[in-house]
C-alpha cells in the first residue's frame, strides 16, 4: 500500500528540541514532501503530539498522521480513550493510521476489537502494530475480525536489518506495511572514520549525496517506509533528498557488505 512518500518524519524526543524550531522543521519536511508524521502518547508524555498539532494546525489535507497506544493503555475502553486524548493533544478528528506501541499484558484479541472500533467510529483510517515479531503479528492477525491490520512498524536500521530475513517477507505476503523505525540507529550513526563509514562516504560522493541519504535510500529500497526524526531545519532538508532517485545495485550491494543482514533468523531488535 503506498500511502505518501516511502520517507516520514519520526518525533521521538522532538519535546526537547526548541519548540519553534521543532514546528519549523516539522512544516518544513511536510514542504518537501514528508506527510507521514510518527508520534506516539508516549513521547514527552503527549507533548511530542501538542508540538505536532501545533505544525499541522490549519493544514491537516495531504498529511499521514500516525500515532500508537502505550501497551499499559490497550485495553477495549483505555484503547478508545487514549486515542481520544491523541486526537485532542494534535487538534484532528481522525488519524490516519493507529499503532499499539508493542506487545503487552493485555489480550491482544481485546486490543484489536478496541482499535476495530476506532475505525468503526471514524477516529482512525486504518490500524497497526509495532514491534511484533512474525509470531506475534499472525496472533494479532487472527484476532482481527473487520478491519485488517495495515502496518507493522519496527527496528530497521543498518546495523540490525533482521527484519530482511522473515518479517518482511512475512508482511509482503500479508498485505502489512512494514514501516522501520531509526533509520539512523537513534544516536549510532555509524562514524565516518569507520570502514562502514568510508564506504557510505564513498557511495555518498559517487552520487552527489550525503551518506544519510545514502542510508535512507537503502533501506526504502524495497518499499519499506522510514521515519528519521529531526527537530534541525537543515538535517530535514537533508533527510527529504534521501528520495527522489535510486542507488544502482551495485552501490546497494556495497552498503549491503559494509553492513550485511544477519544469516540466520534474529529476534526483532527493539529500541
Ligand atoms: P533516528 O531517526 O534514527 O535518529 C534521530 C537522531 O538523528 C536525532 O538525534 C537527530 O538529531 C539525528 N538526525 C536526524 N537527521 C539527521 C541529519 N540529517 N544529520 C545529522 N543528524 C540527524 O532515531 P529515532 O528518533 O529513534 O527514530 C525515528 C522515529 O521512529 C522516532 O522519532 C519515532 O517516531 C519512531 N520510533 C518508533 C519506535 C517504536 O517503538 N515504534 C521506537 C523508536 C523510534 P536532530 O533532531 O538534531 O536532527
Amino acid at each position: 500500500m503506498q500511502w505518501t512518500r516511502l520517507i516520514g518524519q519520526g518525533t521521538w524526543m522532538l519535546e526537547n528540541d526548541p519548540e519553534q524550531r521543532a514546528v519549523e522543521a516539522l512544516r518544513l519536511g511536510v514542504e518537501l514532501g514528508m506527510t507521514l508524521i510518527d508520534t506516539a502518547e508516549m513521547y514527552g508524555h503527549g507533548r511530542a503530539e501538542e508540538i505536532v498539532g501545533r505544525a499541522i494546525a490549519g493544514r491537516r489535507e495531504g498529511l499521514f498522521i500516525v500515532s500508537k497506544v502505550l501497551p499499559s493503555n490497550a485495553s477495549y475502553d483505555g484503547t478508545r480513550r487514549a486515542c481520544e486524548r491523541s486526537l485532542r493533544r494534535l487538534g484532528i478528528d481522525c488519524l490516519d493510521l493507529y499503532l499499539l506501541h508493542w506487545p503487552g499484558s493485555h489480550p491482544i484479541a481485546e486490543t484489536v476489537r478496541g482499535l476495530e472500533s476506532l475505525v468503526r467510529d471514524g477516529m482512525t483510517e486504518r490500524i497497526g502494530v509495532s514491534n511484533f515479531d512474525v509470531e506475534e503479528l499472525r496472533a494479532a492477525r487472527r484476532a482481527s475480525r473487520n478491519v485488517p491490520l495495515a502496518c507493522n512498524q519496527v527496528l530497521y536500521h543498518l546495523g540490525d536489518r533482521g527484519i530482511e530475513r522473515r518479517l518482511i517477507p512475512y508482511c509482503r505476503e500479508n498485505g502489512v506495511t512494514v514501516m522501520g523505525y531509526s533509520p539512523f540507529g537513534h544516536r549510532d550513526f555509524p562514524k565516518p572514520s569507520s570502514q562502514g563509514g568510508r564506504v557510505l562516504a564513498d557511495v555518498a560522493a559517487r552520487h552527489g549525496k550525503t551518506p544519510r541519504q545514502v542510508v535512507l535510500n537503502f533501506l526504502t529500497r524495497d518499499g519499506v517506509f522510514a521515519i528519521p526524526k529531526s527537530g534541525d531545519p537543515t538535517h530535514v532538508r537533508e533527510n527529504a533528498g534521501g528520495e527522489g532517485w535510486r542507488l544502482p545495485d551495485e552501490d546497494i550491494a556495497a552498503v549491503d557488505r559494509a553492513f550485511p543482514a544477519p544469516d540466520r533468523d534474529v529476534p526483532l531488535g527493539v529500541i
